[in-house]
């Protein structure tokens, strides 16, 4: 059967990956609607390759302007839509089987509720949403019986490991982390300029998460991830830092045995895996030699170097509203560093000092999370000035 696809975020890093893995797909799979924020020059190239019934943009004047060329798709008017609007009818399109949600930040959360509540397959790659309000999310999902697939690598690494096996079969999960392009930086890391952050060694992304690759935030981040995905504490999910980026999880299982899923690091197999699953199917990938992979190197993480490790860890532990302000902080503090307008090491001060200034109290609904959120975005951005 074809697996009608909606890929928000479909400008970006893995927007275009997913795109290029829809094509390897062929017929299993068919494009029925994209999304930009702003980059309208690509949005349109991947309008007139991959024929899609409806995109939308941020800006209502960019999407009035696409409107004006009166596209057709087969002998229909392409739909063009605008703002969060447009994003959350893309999330509930009707011909949609599949959402893939590769947007970046917090503005990621109402279309993945809303496609929640449409019972749609998610595949999401969003992670900040997710931590934002993980408990509504997968609450809502099993309400809704709507199935969210992980197209994280480590993330798509583990269910994979897993295979459905019940939790209590499950000891430890471990999330893989390179390590960044600081690992084993000589020296402070208070100077560090924006482009020595974003030159990640292994992995080809957006900015945000490239710069979370560096603070070790995003492991960080994966870590409540993992837990709220895979519905187990904190305490059983941990990292090893493994700097080649092969093996790219770890299952301990309580009989003593380890299933690890490898591959080569291309974030084509996550998407890939996301779109067909529960099949496997062939891929662009090519199979790993681990002959000429030879070494494979794991360390313990380095807390004190990289403090957004044990941060993280204690806003997951505390729960509630914690990794709502953790995540909001940080993508704050990240936009400010992008700017120049604070240090490297300015982004987990900022974080943690927005999470003391934090009391949890109150129910978890969509208004409260969207104000802690704004709150956390408030107090981060007094920091920065
Ligand atoms: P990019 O920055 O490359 O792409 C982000 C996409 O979202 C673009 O299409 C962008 O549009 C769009 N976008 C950005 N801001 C908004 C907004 N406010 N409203 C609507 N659309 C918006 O990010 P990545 O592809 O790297 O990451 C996407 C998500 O996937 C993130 O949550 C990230 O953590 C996660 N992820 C990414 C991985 C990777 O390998 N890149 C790996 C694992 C997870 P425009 O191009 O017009 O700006
Ligand atoms: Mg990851």
């Amino acid at each position: 059967m074809v697996k009608r696809v909606v890929i928000l975020g479909s400008t970006g890093s893995i927007g275009v990956n997913a795109l290029g893995v829809t094509e390897q797909l062929g017929k299993e799979c068919r494009v029925v609607g994209l999304s930009a924020h702003s980059n309208t020059e690509r949005l349109l190239e991947q309008i007139k390759k991959y024929q899609p019934e409806a995109v939308s943009v941020w800006e209502e004047s960019a999407a009035k302007d696409i409107r004006a060329k009166g596209i057709r798709v087969r002998g229909k008017a392409l739909v063009v839509l605008s703002g969060i609007d447009g994003l959350i009818e893309l999330a509930e399109w009707p011909s949609a089987d599949i959402i893939l949600s590769a947007v970046v930040g917090g503005i990621g959360l109402k279309p993945l509720l809303r496609a929640i509540r449409a019972k749609k397959t998610i595949a999401l790659a969003n992670k900040e949403a997710l931590i934002m309000a993980g408990e509504l999310v997968m609450s809502e999902a099993k309400r809704c019986k709507a199935t969210i697939l992980p197209v994280d690598s480590e993330h798509s690494a583990v269910f994979q490991c897993l295979n459905n096996a019940p939790t209590k079969e499950v000891k430890r999960l471990v999330l893989t982390a390179s390590g960044g392009p600081f690992y084993r930086h000589p020296g402070s890391l208070s100077d560090v300029t924006v482009a020595q952050a974003l030159a990640h060694p292994t992995w080809k992304m957006g900015k945000k998460i490239t710069i979370d690759s560096a603070t070790l935030m995003n492991k960080g981040i994966e870590t409540i991830e993992a837990a709220i995905l895979f519905g187990l504490p904190i305490s059983q999910v941990d990292i090893l830092i493994h700097p080649q980026s092969i093996v790219h999880s770890l299952v301990d299982f309580v009989d003593g045995a380890t299933i690890a899923q490898l591959s080569w690091p291309d974030m084509c197999l996550p998407i890939q895996y996301a779109l067909t699953y529960p099949r496997r199917l062939p891929g662009r990938l090519p199979t790993l030699d681990l002959a000429k992979a030879k070494t494979l190197d794991f360390y313990e993480p380095d807390f004190s170097r990289f403090p957004c490790l044990s941060i993280s860890r204690e806003a997951a532990r505390q729960g509630g509203f914690y990794p709502t302000v953790l995540n909001a902080a940080n993508e704050t503090a990240v936009f400010a560093f992008l700017e120049s307008k604070i240090r490297f090491t300015d982004i987990a001060k900022i974080v943690e000092t927005t999470l003391g200034r934090h009391k949890d109290a109150g129910r978890m609904t969509l208004d409260s999370i969207l104000d802690k959120d704004q709150w956390a975005r408030r107090i981060a951005k007094e920091q920065i000035k």
